[in-house]
């Protein structure tokens, strides 16, 4: 895993944010790989929690921080002015998170590249800034003043405070895929309608995970829900291919959320 970086067997995939309203790519996420040469491609479930314990995280979170805002600059450079810059997030683990490297590394990487402010976005997870919350909403607000965007990854699924959530500069809550998926019963959790209401109270925005069927984008989209991601829109893929998503035509509106919104 030390060699691997700079053995260019990390990838960066790329997986689309749809806009409910009228299903265009509004960004990506960025998510790690590891082609490894024996093992095949690796899950960032196997690796980053080994590059945590090792040390490591700090430079392969800075490879992906890197290599993200270079693609997104290239994006948006090469879009339409009408259009509203795109955003790509980026996952950013405890380690990152507890040291101050990571606002230097931010700095550097912003400094580096032409982006529309708030354009790249740091993905947290709740648990992570729930760990230390004084440090992590000073942090937060340093990153904030940099110029980069803030996404609450993974929410519901760990211990929050709603006194912090609401001091917490986040503009975007992520809804983890449990609570978007519909249960045993066919009906979605009840509390997916408050989450969302929740989120807009605070004046941040929703994306919701794991849509992976229609019928899920068309009830997120009645629920309230701005944004999805999930295989009903793309699976993470290679920038190429991201790009080539980017100059197609808006993939055709399927007649439930035609009908829904005409
Ligand atoms: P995450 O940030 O919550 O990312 C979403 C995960 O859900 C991704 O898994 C994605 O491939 C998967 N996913 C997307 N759409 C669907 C869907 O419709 N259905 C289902 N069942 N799954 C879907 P992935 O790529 O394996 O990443 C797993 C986790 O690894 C990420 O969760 C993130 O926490 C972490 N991770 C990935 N890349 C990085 C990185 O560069 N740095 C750090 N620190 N963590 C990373
Ligand atoms: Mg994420
Ligand atoms: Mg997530």
């Amino acid at each position: 895993l030390r060699r691997a970086i700079e053995r260019e067997e990390i990838k960066v995939l790329y997986q689309p944010i749809v806009r409910l309203e009228d299903r265009v790519v509004a960004g990506f996420e960025a998510l790690a790989r590891w082609d490894h040469p024996k093992l095949g491609r690796l899950s960032p479930v196997e690796f980053i929690s080994i590059a945590e314990e090792i040390g490591l995280i700090v430079d392969l979170g800075l490879f992906v921080l890197d290599r993200t805002a270079r693609q997104l600059a290239t994006w948006q450079a090469n879009a339409s002015r009408a259009q509203e810059p795109l955003f790509a997030s980026v996952n950013v683990s405890s380690r990152q998170l507890l040291r101050h490297d990571l606002i230097q590394d931010l700095r550097g990487v912003l400094g580096r590249t032409t982006l529309a402010r708030g354009s790249l976005r740091l993905e947290i997870t709740e648990s992570l800034v729930m760990e230390n919350p004084e440090h992590a909403a000073q942090m937060l607000t340093r990153i904030k003043e940099l110029g980069a965007g803030l996404s609450l990854d993974d929410f519901g699924t760990g211990y929050s405070s709603l006194a912090y959530l609401q001091r917490f500069p986040f503009d975007t809550i992520k809804i983890d895929q449990s609570f978007v998926r519909t249960t045993a019963r066919g009906t979605r959790p009840v509390i997916l309608r408050s989450i969302i209401a929740l989120a807009h109270d605070l004046g941040m925005d929703v994306v919701a995970e794991g849509a992976e069927t229609d019928s899920d984008a068309v009830e997120l989209y009645h629920l309230g829900c701005e944004y999805a991601q999930g295989y009903a829109f793309g699976e993470p893929m290679s920038a190429e291919a991201a790009t080539d998503l980017l100059n197609d035509k808006p993939a055709p509106r399927p007649r439930a959320l035609k009908i829904a919104s005409e």
